[in-house]
């Protein structure tokens, strides 16, 4: 299968960019405590792209070289109409242009939504779920309730989607669960990532203090488990380990170390169109505009060769304020925008 591009998406750095994470929605039925406020805002529904901008600029993408398309929000299945979107896309798939399709969701209403999936070939998704309490998972979450995941983790694999379980690290609310998510994961055939928490959007009371180094994580899992650095890579922020003990694979997503940078072969659409190089910077490129004003493909074209000449080198984040003032003397950044309108 040859997905060659005319002008594939090569940045200032040499990085071939294969990767998209396309959020459809700011969105969502959950409001992780991490994530955003209680009384999140969300934007007026003419400033999202529509389904039909959204198609094109997704097959304008894969026109480009992209491979790799990742659906994500927000939460993405509550947007109305997502299920036909997805099995447009998935017609990229069976075409052999898209080498592969995959969805990042919360899990509440994904059982309703296997079968879409299965027929647009999305062969893996990643679920998202903190804990395996639902009392905590309900205080996480704001309201959340976790048989709806669990269900829908069970529906997906009957289907023989592989689901990858995402869990943010958090100090207070599950840094002692930890080790039973990921054995509870690892039994049943899910692979794992813990995530960092990052310093996205405005101040969130309490996210600093829930902050916990997954250094620190992968110490206490090592002092009774066996777990040995695995070689997937996949070009994004997450070291692999493997549990001997559970034969599992775990993930590291550390976000706040550089170690990924040198690799960094993905970029972010936002709900509105707009180009994000890099998770931890502000600059962005709007595709909005050329897809709204220019019915071809010259002005789409012109901004994604801007955006790829200031892909940055590496990015910066910093948790507290008094943390890292500055690094290697260049003052270290917190993202305006919160990960629900960038996408995870
Ligand atoms: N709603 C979907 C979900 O929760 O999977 C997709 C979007 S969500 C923004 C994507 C991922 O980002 C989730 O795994 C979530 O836990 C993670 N996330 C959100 N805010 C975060 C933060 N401040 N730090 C680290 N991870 C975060
Ligand atoms: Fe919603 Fe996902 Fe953010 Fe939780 S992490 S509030 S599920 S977008």
């Amino acid at each position: 299968m040859s997905l060659a591009s005319p002008s594939p998406l090569v940045d200032a750095f040499g990085r071939r960019i294969s990767y998209v994470r396309l959020s459809v929605t700011d969105r969502c039925d959950l409001r992780c405590t991490y994530c955003m406020s209680e009384h999140q805002t969300f934007l007026p529904r003419k400033d999202l792209l529509s389904w039909e901008e959204t198609l094109r600029l997704s097959r304008f993408l894969i026109g480009r070289g992209v491979e790799r398309l990742r659906i994500t929000g927000g939460e993405p299945l509550v947007r109305k109409g997502v299920l036909d979107f997805l099995r447009e896309l998935g017609a990229e798939v069976h075409a052999g242009r898209l080498r592969e399709l995959t969805l990042t969701t919360n899990g509440t209403l994904l059982k309703g939504a296997v079968p879409a999936l299965v027929e647009a070939g999305v062969r893996r998704i990643n679920v998202s779920c903190d804990t395996l309490k639902p009392d905590i998972y309900r205080r996480i979450t704001r309201g959340g309730d976790l048989a709806k995941v669990l269900d829908g983790i069970d529906a997906a694999q009957t289907a023989g989607i592989k689901v990858k379980l995402n869990v943010v690290a958090l100090q207070q609310d599950n840094r002692a669960e930890l080790p039973d998510i990921i054995a509870f994961a690892h039994a049943r055939g899910l692979a794992v990532s813990l995530i960092e928490t990052m310093p996205m959007g405005d101040e969130i009371a309490g996210r600093e203090t829930q902050f916990v180094s997954l250094k620190d994580v992968l110490l206490d899992l090592q002092s009774f488990w066996q777990v040995v650095p695995s070689t997937e890579a996949t070009g994004g922020p997450a070291r692999y380990y493997r549990v001997a003990e559970t034969g599992g694979l775990l993930g590291l997503i550390t976000p706040l170390s550089h170690n990924f940078c040198d690799t960094c072969n993905r970029v972010r659409v936002t709900c509105t169109g707009q180009l994000y190089m890099c998770l931890g910077q502000d600059d962005q490129v709007d595709l909005r505009g050329p897809l709204r004003d220019d019915a071809g493909e010259d002005r789409l074209n012109a901004a994604l060769d801007e955006a790829l000449r200031f892909k940055p080198r590496r990015h910066d984040f910093f948790i507290a304020s008094d943390a890292l003032p500055t690094r290697d003397g260049q003052p270290i950044h917190r993202p305006a925008r919160t990960m629900s309108l960038t996408g995870g």
